[in-house]
């Protein structure tokens, strides 16, 4: 029999409300103090830590959910309390993502639990790809990766930027290019370990927005690490190269430059489900806001100016979650992407939190404006979701792209 539903199962409800509880109780009380300092919010990681939301078991459990929906349930929980302790808690399992993905199983299995670090001694892990001339351009990046066969080790020069916890990370996962002409097929990922020498943090960045999360340059001088550290090993690398140099001399540079756009498609949900947090959180605040402050004698919502706004703003909401919802299950079930459902809803997610937290600010008036409230923060921070994992102009190219089969530029 066909199954149809547009609802979380039993298990799945009973871990969101976990989230949620945590999301409640635990980040949003800390949000206001810790986008203040702008340092990592330790304390929240470690008790995230100890309740098991920070581990990779929980992470895992929710990436190999069948439906899809375990990933974009937990983002859209923890981003709801507050998103830069949130993605202080979930930037390591965007790191681990790229293990995951690449890594084989001893690679998994050594690395994975060191991003994490246990509950005495909390560790993240940083995702290092952008670059300060390589941002929505990957193909430009300049980070090179050079194998020494004499030592068995990979030699790593360059600057990485915007690095989330870069710097800060017991293992960092950097991409780097193997093969100059290959453009982003001739880039690999590795693994620096812990306390590698040659790398170290560069500028730390004072943010608009999600500045509980830290993010930082990596400067990478003469790392020499392990052959081993190359994710997915050396055979496999090489293989692909192999392919990659085949299919470029057949086809030529343009096609293999324009295949890695499509790379991302099954992980942009997950910002997406971030940036419906945030909306969601901003569109509460505003709701309640609405049917309690009195003007001319009347509360502000029975204004239509007011209440056409909030019935907008939860329209956009949930026609988000629908359009992460379905990417994800598309991800996890295998089915392809064939109208760039993945970066829709990335696109559609993130413009949908800039526009809902402004709204919340206007409604909200001069409480809308101050620290006092939160919708002003959720507002700063809602802006970096047009930005990282690919910008909307970037997610509006792909679709074109995916829709037309045309190179636009
Ligand atoms: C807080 C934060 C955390 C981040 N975390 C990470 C991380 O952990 N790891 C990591 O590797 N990176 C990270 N990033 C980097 C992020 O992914 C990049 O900032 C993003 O990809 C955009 O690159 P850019 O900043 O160089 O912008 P640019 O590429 O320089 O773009 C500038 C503007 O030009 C537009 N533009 C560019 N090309 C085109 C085009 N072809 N058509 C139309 N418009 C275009 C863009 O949309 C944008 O509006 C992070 C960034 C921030 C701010």
């Amino acid at each position: 029999m066909a199954e149809f539903a547009f609802e979380l199962n039993d298990d799945q409800k009973q871990v969101r409300e976990w989230l949620h509880g945590f999301a409640a109780d635990v980040i949003r009380p800390a949000a206001a103090e810790w986008d203040e300092r702008e340092e990592t919010p330790w304390p929240v990681i470690q008790e995230a830590a100890r309740i098991g939301v920070y581990s990779l078991d929980f992470y895992a459990q929710q990436f190999f959910d069948p439906t899809g929906l375990g990933i974009p349930m937990t983002m859209e929980e923890l981003f709801w309390g507050d998103a830069g302790i949130a993605l202080s808690i979930v930037g390591t399992g965007l790191a681990a993502v790229g293990v995951l993905a690449n890594g084989t199983d001893e690679q998994i299995g050594t690395w994975i639990p060191q991003m994490y670090g246990d509950t005495d001694e909390v560790k993240v892990a940083a995702f290092c790809s952008s670059e300060p001339d390589a941002g929505s351009d990957v193909g430009a990046m300049r980070t090179r990766a050079v194998y020494d066969q004499a030592t068995d080790e990979w030699v790593l020069n360059g600057t990485k930027t915007w690095a989330t916890n870069g710097g800060i990370a017991n293992v960092h996962v950097v991409v780097a290019v193997v093969d100059p002409g290959l453009g982003t097929k001739g880039h690999a990922s590795f693994i620096v370990p812990p306390a590698t020498p040659g790398l170290s943090q560069g500028q730390k960045f004072r943010k608009h927005g999600i500045r509980a999360s830290h993010t930082a340059e990596v400067v990478l001088e003469d790392v020499r690490i392990p052959g081993h550290c190359l994710l997915g090993g050396k055979e496999k690398l090489d293989e692909r190269l192999a392919r990659a140099r085949e299919r470029a001399k057949e086809a030529g540079g343009e096609r293999v430059k324009n295949a890695a756009m499509a790379t991302f498609e099954a992980s942009r949900p997950a910002v997406g489900a971030m940036a419906v947090g945030t909306a969601r959180a901003a569109y509460e605040v505003a709701l309640d806001y609405a049917m309690t402050r009195s003007q001319f004698g009347r509360p502000i919502i029975d204004n239509q100016g007011i209440a056409f706004q909030l019935a907008d703003m939860r329209t956009r909401i949930d026609a988000s979650r629908l359009l992460v919802w379905r990417a994800s299950w598309m991800a996890a079930t295998g089915k392809p992407f064939t109208s760039a459902e993945g970066s829709m809803s990335k696109l559609y997610a993130s413009e949908t939190a800039k526009q809902v937290t402004a709204q919340a600010v206007q409604i909200l008036g001069g409480n809308g404006f101050t620290r006092e409230y939160p919708v002003e923060r959720m507002h700063r921070d809602a802006a970096i979701y047009t930005i990282f994992e690919g910008t909307s102009e970037i997610q509006r190219l792909v679709i074109a792209r995916t829709l037309s089969g045309m190179p636009i530029r």
